[in-house]
């Protein structure tokens, strides 16, 4: 006999981030509480709910399961049907639907919650001090993940058998850790485990984490397997550890990461504000970049030159009872070498970081794919996610209309992919620069991966107009149409997409290097971006590069250039360049330049604060890419005053030229009065920032986007931002999409999508 209560009953399907957040228990206790009766279950497009109960019970539930939502869970639709009443006399959590569309959305591993945090350090917790303690509310999920619907066999916990106390909290709908699917305790879950470098198990359990901390005091180099991959790490304060770190790593200059304690160790070191405070403290946990206090503590050699800090807390139970233990900052840098994704497998760390560490921390949970540690900035006011890996991938951004699958293979250096389903676009972890086999194979990995695991049938590819990069190699490789879309184009079209802007546009990519539409280095590009099409509005005027892509790590050669294009043979005579190049060198040079051999045109931005930055004092070769630009950056520090060097525009062949040869002039004579680096990097920076006004004026466009590498300085962007609102425009850049190449797939996808990729006839 059917319940006398029930008037009404309703399918109700939940789609968004629902799955793996506790929102099965979530409906379960919210159905109790309005004696709603039916059943709630996982299906691979979201949650769906059978809910039956008089009217005023049903429209309770309905709001509340929308306002009421646990926090980790993000929903995108509610959508209801009417249903038949049938005799159902309770509400239950039943099966979970495998077949069906896979819409669900995986969530990124979350970073430890206060209440798991209160088990692992209670003594009378049966979880006291077990490293793999998670809940509903925290713990791994994106790094465990092997397909969806989200239910532990699907999981690289699935191996695991729950023991009774643990099963019986799962399936407790009062319990926090009711389906909890990574759910484990010390008596059935995942051990740690310390090996030498040989591979051998020296000590286990908490055995082992007292093994790698001693070895950590010690000065020693400790390959750590964390949440979504390995991570170096030693004494922070220990300059000889550093170095090792350093040497053994190959990376000589590029900054380190730190760990700390907690916020007021943080504090130690570096200023922070309220809003950093909560970049830092958020559930994602990113590495943050900060302004350092320069402790004497620290080593130097954690980031050398450098007036920032990138920091970040403890993550997953293992980090927090390492640095409860510790008690003093350590490095933390991702676990592999230059140009290598990082290591998620422990017998494959054994191999391929055995040459840098001294032991390895490791455990027997799965890492199914490499997720990096996620890097974030408080600048212009806004979050800006600089690399986007953990706690933040694979999370969808939205566009308008639905249309077919696509696959976006992004920019050489700082690779992701972007993979589209209707209107959702996932960007993928950080995945990293494609210069190694390795990398490129991770590419391949992750592509295939984020379509498979969503199920998506790519119907097209786009990548980047430079056909020789591995990801355009990669991308044609498919067999299917693909559409190159020009680098700087994609960097203005991720601006347009993350914002959902309107056109018409003026788009501003300055960075590094990308292949022109006139084979060509491009890098200062202005683009009237409209309906019908995109026009390139402005640019520098070029200029050359001796050598072309050797210039990235050598700043003499854009000063060279730079000074051969504005006065000639006069270039050789600067004193600065006779210094930077040998006798012998110069004389190459000399002959390249008048033969035209190995010589480039560029309208580099990137190559124009290279070269700036070291005729103002920069070393004559860099050690990473950018190192030049972010040391003319820091030489400002604080200083302010009202003067700007000239650019001078040319309307030439149809788009202006921003003549930079009046600066450079000025600047070589400044040098020679002996005015201070500082104040030439402040009137450049001021510049370069009056000029994007000028262009956006003559544009008559009141929208302006501003990516690409070079706006990762926060002084350009942010002066930038203040001259174009001064002036009433509306400004725009990337927060959330990579302002750098990490953007770049999502500004392929994009620029497809809206059929961008097509200039204006
Ligand atoms: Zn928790
Ligand atoms: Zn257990
Ligand atoms: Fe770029």
């Amino acid at each position: 006999m059917p319940d006398l209560d029930s008037k009404r009953a309703l399918t109700i399907k939940v789609s968004g981030a629902v799955q793996g957040v506790g929102f099965r228990p979530f409906v379960y206790k919210l159905a109790r509480k309005h004696r709603v009766k039916g059943h709630v279950k996982n299906s691979p497009d979201g949650v769906r709910i059978f809910a039956q109960g008089d009217d005023a019970s049903i429209h309770d539930f309905l709001i509340h399961l929308r306002s009421d939502a646990p926090p980790l869970a993000h929903i995108q639709d509610i959508r209801t049907h009417p249903a038949t009443v049938n005799d159902c006399k309770n509400f239950k959590i039943i099966h979970s639907n495998t077949s069906g569309e896979k819409t669900a959305i995986i969530l990124p591993d979350m970073s430890t919650c206060d209440d798991c945090l209160s088990d692992i350090t209670d003594p009378g917790n049966r979880r006291y001090q077990y490293p793999f303690t998670n809940c509903t509310n925290c713990g791994p999920r994106f790094s465990i993940i092997k397909g969806l619907p989200y239910d532990r066999p699907a999981t690289s916990m699935s191996n695991f058998e729950m023991c009774d106390e643990c099963q019986f909290e799962y399936n407790d709908p009062n319990n926090r850790r009711f389906h909890a699917q990574p759910n484990a305790c010390p008596d059935c879950g995942p051990q740690l485990v310390f090996w030498d470098t040989k591979g051998k198990v020296t000590a286990k359990k908490q055995d082992a984490l007292l093994m790698a901390m001693d070895a950590i005091m010690k000065g020693k180099i400790i390959a750590l397997k964390g949440l979504g991959g390995f991570q170096l790490i030693c004494d922070a304060r220990n300059p000889d550890a550093v170095t090792t770190l350093r040497k053994r790593k190959n990376r000589p200059a590029k900054p380190f990461a730190i760990m700390v304690k907690n916020k007021s160790m943080a504090e130690e070191f570096c200023y922070i504000s309220q809003n950093e405070l909560e970049l830092l403290t958020a559930p994602q946990k990113p590495i943050v970049i900060l302004d350092s206090k320069c402790h004497p503590t620290l080593s130097k050699g954690i980031a050398p030159g450098n007036p920032t800090l990138g920091v970040m807390l403890p993550y997953t139970p293992l980090h927090h009872l390492l640095m409860m233990g510790l008690g003093i900052p350590i490095v933390a840098t991702s676990g592999n070498l230059a140009n290598e994704p990082i290591c998620i497998d422990e017998h494959e760390a054994l191999e391929r970081l055995a040459h840098i560490a001294d032991g390895f921390l490791v455990h027997d949970r799965p890492i199914v794919r490499p997720v990096d540690d996620s890097v974030v900035r408080w600048m212009a006011g806004k979050r800006m996610i600089i690399r986007r890996a953990r706690g933040f991938a694979p999370f969808p951004f939205h566009q308008k209309n639905g249309k077919n699958a696509i696959l976006a293979t992004g920019a050489h250096l700082k690779n992701t992919v972007t993979v589209t389903r209707n209107t959702q676009f996932f960007i993928s972890q950080h995945i990293g620069n494609l210069e190694s086999d390795l990398s490129t194979q991770t590419l391949v990995h992750v592509a295939k991966d984020l379509s498979q695991i969503y199920d998506i049938n790519i119907q097209a590819v786009t990548c980047d107009h430079h056909p020789d990069y591995q990801s355009t190699h990669f991308a044609k490789s498919f067999g299917l149409p693909t559409y190159p879309v020009q680098h700087h184009l994609a960097h203005v079209w991720s601006v347009i997409g993350e914002h959902q802007l309107e056109l018409p546009i003026l788009g501003v990519a300055w960075d590094g290097t990308g292949l022109g539409m006139d084979d060509n280095i491009w890098g200062s590009e202005f683009f009237q971006i409209t309906e019908q099409g995109w026009k390139r509005f402005a640019h520098l005027k070029p200029f050359f590069l001796p050598g072309g892509d050797m210039a990235t790590k050598e700043p003499r050669r854009s000063a060279l250039g730079l000074l051969y294009t504005a006065m000639g043979e006069a270039a050789f005579e600067i004193p600065q360049i006779q210094q930077a190049f040998t006798p012998e060198e110069l004389t190459i040079l000399h002959s390249q330049f008048a033969a035209d051999i190995n010589m480039f045109e560029t309208t580099s931005m990137g190559r124009l604060f290279d070269g700036v930055s070291f005729l103002t004092g920069f070393d004559p070769q860099s050690q990473f890419e950018g190192q030049a630009a972010m040391d003319l950056e820091f030489s400002i520090g604080d200083f302010l005053c009202r003067a700007s060097y000239p650019i001078t525009l040319h309307h030439q062949d149809d788009t202006h030229e921003l003549d930079w040869q009046t600066m450079i002039l000025e600047i070589v004579d400044e040098i020679k009065l002996g005015i201070s680096r500082q104040e030439i990097a402040f009137k450049f920076h001021q510049a370069l920032s009056n000029v994007v006004m000028v262009i956006a004026r003559l544009s008559r466009v009141n929208r302006v986007c501003l990516s690409g590498g070079c706006f990762q300085n926060k002084s350009l962007l942010e002066m930038t931002i203040q001259q174009l609102h001064k002036e009433k425009f509306s400004a725009y850049w990337n927060q959330e999409v990579p302002i750098n190449d990490g953007g770049i797939s999502f500004g392929q996808a994009t620029a497809f999508y809206h059929g961008g990729q097509t200039p204006c006839v």
